[in-house]
């Protein structure tokens, strides 16, 4: 036998009886931002590197040390997308659905980036992201996180997350911001931890972001983002704080919070859980209105936000919060002994498919004994047997055994639908 080949680190299967919770969630999401008139896109997983660059930010983790980039037969260089946002951009205009309109998209698909895997974070991992382009407004911004409010709700998360809101301000004051905070930490460069002392020339504003204690020591005297926030800016950030405190969904003001992109501007949100150590951000994003005119298009204002599944996954397993429909299930358990039973046994699958598109009915394959094959049905964890052997298939009936206190029925099959459907949806 040769050598197994092992999958890549940090790139994950996910096996039958994980995917049903993807499946649940993804079918979540898809049916609230629908109802939201948000339209799925999907663009491809692999573009130009020049893309990620321009879009991210040369100087951002992402595209300085996360991106699996390499050379196509062409010579050309290509990126594995990090995130979808610059990909979405990218195909929108593309497409001519920027200008002049208002768009409402989501997508979800895997992301690749280059980390060090542990819990909640791999290197190929997976997000749903939500975007809207063509409105400027406060409005809009409240509209996406009052989405995620209803997705939580919906998936009995909202008490375990918490919804975090700042204001970044416009380039402008972003940049005298940065010419401020350079300017303090400078004085105490040598007491900055490695990284923070790196992003002084690259990307001081991260530095907000260090999880470094002395870093976190040196900040607290450091001069405040909320003092450089530009009138719009802060006049945009209370009427959303409005809106939300309206629809009665409540945030609290992280003026630490900056994103690890260079694209966003204004409006910044994260939806955090105490719940899953380290990786504790399961959903994340902001307002970008720089970011279409950046990568060649028209100026367009634009906000969004991505989850992260794996993270969401996580939350629902550690939670419970997986509810029983969502489960594979296997509601009916066909066995049938002899020929004719065997045909037989097809008819009365196929009826029962027909009858209620929602059941899931397992035909056993491959013959064998009684004992054999109630043994298959056992493990199955079916709510139902159905028990065919000739006799039944002369007199028209089957074996309805109830898995859960054993007793068995028989019952003519051309009534078996309506029966099972009393007793499995009640
Ligand atoms: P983090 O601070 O956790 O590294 P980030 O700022 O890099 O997150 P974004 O690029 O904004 O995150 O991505 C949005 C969401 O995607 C994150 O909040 C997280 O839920 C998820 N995510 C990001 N990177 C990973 C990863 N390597 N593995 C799993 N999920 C991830
Ligand atoms: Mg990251």
């Amino acid at each position: 036998m040769g050598r197994k080949v092992q999958a890549i680190r940090g790139m994950n299967d996910i096996l039958p009886g994980q995917s049903s919770v993807w499946q649940y969630l993804e079918k979540t999401v898809a049916q609230v931002v629908s109802s939201y008139g948000y339209q799925q896109i999907r663009f491809p997983i692999v573009e130009h590197t020049e893309l990620f660059k321009r879009g991210v930010g040369e100087t951002t983790d992402i595209v300085e040390k996360e991106m699996y980039t390499f050379d196509d037969r062409n010579g050309e260089s290509l990126t594995l997308r990090p995130e979808g946002t610059a990909s979405c951009v990218r195909a929108a205009d593309q497409a001519g659905l920027l200008f002049n309109q208002t768009q409402r998209l989501w997508y979800v698909g895997p992301m690749f980036r280059y980390e060090r895997p542990q819990k909640g974070r791999y290197r190929q991992f997976h997000q749903i992201g939500v975007e809207s382009f063509g409105m400027s407004t406060p409005d809009i911004d409240a509209e996406l996180i009052i989405l995620t409010a209803r997705l939580w709700k919906q998936l009995g998360l909202l008490e375990h997350v918490e919804l975090q809101l700042n204001t970044i301000g416009v380039a402008a004051a972003r940049e005298a911001f940065k010419a401020a905070l350079v300017e303090y930490l400078t004085q105490y460069k040598d007491q900055l931890d490695e990284d923070s002392q790196r992003r002084l020339t690259t990307n001081p504003l991260r530095i907000l972001d260090s999880k470094d204690e002395k870093t976190q020591q040196v900040l607290e005297q450091a001069p405040s983002l909320e003092d450089f926030i530009d009138d719009e800016s802060q006049a945009h950030f209370e009427r959303l704080q409005a809106i939300l405190t309206a629809n009665d969904v409540p945030f609290v003001i992280n003026t630490k919070l900056v994103r690890g992109l260079d694209y966003y501007g204004k409006t910044v949100f994260e939806w955090v859980t105490t719940h899953l150590g380290a990786q504790a951000t399961v959903c994340a994003g902001g307002r970008y209105d720089g970011l279409v005119e950046q990568l060649g298009g028209r100026a367009t204002p634009a906000v969004g936000f991505a989850m992260g599944v794996e993270r969401l996954v996580l939350l629902l397993e550690t939670l419970d919060l997986i509810p029983d429909a969502a489960k594979d299930n296997t509601d009916v358990f066909v066995v049938s002994f002899g020929e004719a039973a065997e045909v037989q046994s097809f008819v009365v699958a196929e009826q029962l498919r027909n009858a209620e598109q929602g059941w899931q009915v397992l035909r056993h394959c491959g013959g064998g004994n009684f004992k054999n094959q109630m043994k298959k049905a056992d493990k199955s964890g079916a709510r139902f047997t159905l028990i065919l052997g000739d006799t039944e298939v002369e007199q028209g009936i089957v074996q309805v055994k109830d898995m859960l206190n054993g007793e068995q029925t028989s019952c003519a099959t051309t009534e078996l639908a309506g029966y099972l459907s009393q007793q499995l949806n009640g």
